[in-house]
Parts: C-alpha cells; structure tokens; sequence
C-alpha cells in the first residue's frame, strides 16, 4: 500500500481528532470548526473553543432540555447554524424510603433552593485556561445509572438523570477526571457530599453522593488525584458516585468525554 494512502485511510479511521465524541442530541455535544480568534457563544453563555493539532472547535454542550431542532453558534456577528436530532432516553422509575426526597417539606424546600443556585453559580461560571479536555474515569464499576435516563421516584415524574452513576463501595477512592480548581463543596439535600472541578473555560466535573471530602474550595487538583471517597449520602438507594459533565452551563453525557464509560458493565 502506498503511504498517502495509508494516510488517508488513518486519517479516516481516527475519531475526531479530540477527545470528545460529537453528538448532536440533547445531553450531547456538537465540535463545530470555527476560526483561530473565534469567540463563539450558544444561547448567550460563552462556548469552549480547543486547538486540536492546528483546527480550531468550539465544543458547544446541549442541554437535556433543549427541544431537537435548528439552533445558531454566534461567533462575533457570524452565525454558524447546527441541527440538533431528537434522542429518546429510557425510564428509570426508583422507590425511596425517605419520603422528603420525593416530597421535601417546607424547611427543606428552602434549603434546596439556596443549594441549587449555589450550584448553578458553580456550573455556569465561565473562567481559567482549559488544560487538556481528556478525562480519566474517576471510579471503577458497573453503571447502576445511565446518563439522561427520565425518572421517577415512587412513581412521580422529576428531572431526567444529569450524570452517570457508578457503582461502588463506600470508601472507594474518586480520582480527579482531569486538572482543574475546586470551585464547589456542599452537604446538599439531594446530591450529598459533593464537589465541582472547574477545568475552565465552562467545562467542569461534579462528584456528588460522597463519603468524605479530602480537598478544599479553591485547591487545585491534578487529574488522577483523590479528591475523596464513594458514599451514599443525599438522595440514593446505595452506595455510588453520581459523575456530572458539564459545559456552557449543560450537563452533557459523560460517556462522551470517558469513552470507558461505554465498555463498563450496565
Ligand atoms: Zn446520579
């Protein structure tokens, strides 16, 4: 075989050459090719742009909620269209014994409202230099909880599901995905110990359900570092870590990021 050809043909074999996996579908991402000094924003939040062996992507997330159709990149007065398809995700009905986490009463509802904007102001900050958009899988384990899946809880339509989970015991070591700063610790009602990586540039990790917290607000971390342990704390019926991925303020599927998340038993 001739070297071009065994060129081309490497070239069409390898994925797009990121780390990531384009999936234009709510709760995925799109790569789109933009120019060297693009500043490209979706529904007004500023997008992650990386520099992939010299193209240049803007790395949009798109949120579970977004309804499929025609959507528009901004990128200073430019507008780049894009298509998001439809996705069906499947049910996941779950039964609690703790009735507050179906049905929270008044005090908790307060709680549960300062803790989400807390955490939306975590997810949706837009700050930092993105290091390298690879990400290692945190813990080891089958997933007990897919990405996206719609759920119920003792048969009440909530949220759909906007990370994986993983299954492991209470103490499991939880390692960074990648380097980043710790921007969020919380003991919330729902999501437990937690914690949020701020990688960059919007992209961050979550890590909630935890054990016990070995890391500070503001520390950095660097990927593969122990930022804690596996728990069962919040709303769970067992002991796993809730992985959340999240850019421009979308939580988007994790296995697009940690492709062993798709060879892990389910
Ligand atoms: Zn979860």
């Amino acid at each position: 075989m001739r070297p071009a050809l065994i060129v081309v043909i490497a070239l069409c074999l390898s994925t797009p050459a990121t780390a990531v996996e384009d999936s234009r579908v709510p709760g995925g991402v799109a790569i789109i090719p933009v120019e060297a000094d693009a500043r490209p924003t979706f529904n007004d939040k500023p997008v992650l742009t990386i520099n992939d062996n010299g193209q240049h992507l803007a790395v949009v997330g798109l949120a579970l909620s977004l309804e499929p159709g025609n959507y528009i990149l901004q990128n200073k007065g430019e507008q780049i269209p894009f298509q998001v398809m439809p996705k069906k995700y499947l049910e996941q009905r779950i039964y609690l014994k703790n009735k507050r986490h179906v049905t929270p009463n008044t005090l908790d509802l307060d709680r549960i409202k300062s803790e989400s904007q807390k955490q939306r102001g975590a997810l949706n900050a837009f700050d930092g230099t993105l290091e390298s958009i690879r990400m290692i899988l945190p813990v080891e384990g089958p997933i007990s909880g897919p990405f996206g899946k719609r759920r119920f809880f003792n048969d009440q339509p909530r949220r759909p599901h906007s990370g994986t989970d993983i299954a492991a015991p209470t103490g499991t070591p939880i390692k960074a995905a990648a380097t980043g700063r710790v921007s969020l610790i919380g003991d919330f009602f729902f999501n437990g110990r937690l914690v949020v990586i701020d990688h960059g540039e919007g992209l961050k990790t979550m890590y909630n359900h935890m054990d016990r917290i070995d890391v500070k607000k503001g520390q950095v971390v660097a990927q593969g570092e122990v930022i804690g342990t596996v728990g069962a704390t919040g709303r769970v019926t067992g002991a796993h870590l809730h992985l959340g991925v999240i850019l421009n303020g979308a939580s988007v599927d994790p296995k697009l990021f940690i492709p062993e998340i798709r060879s892990l038993p389910q």
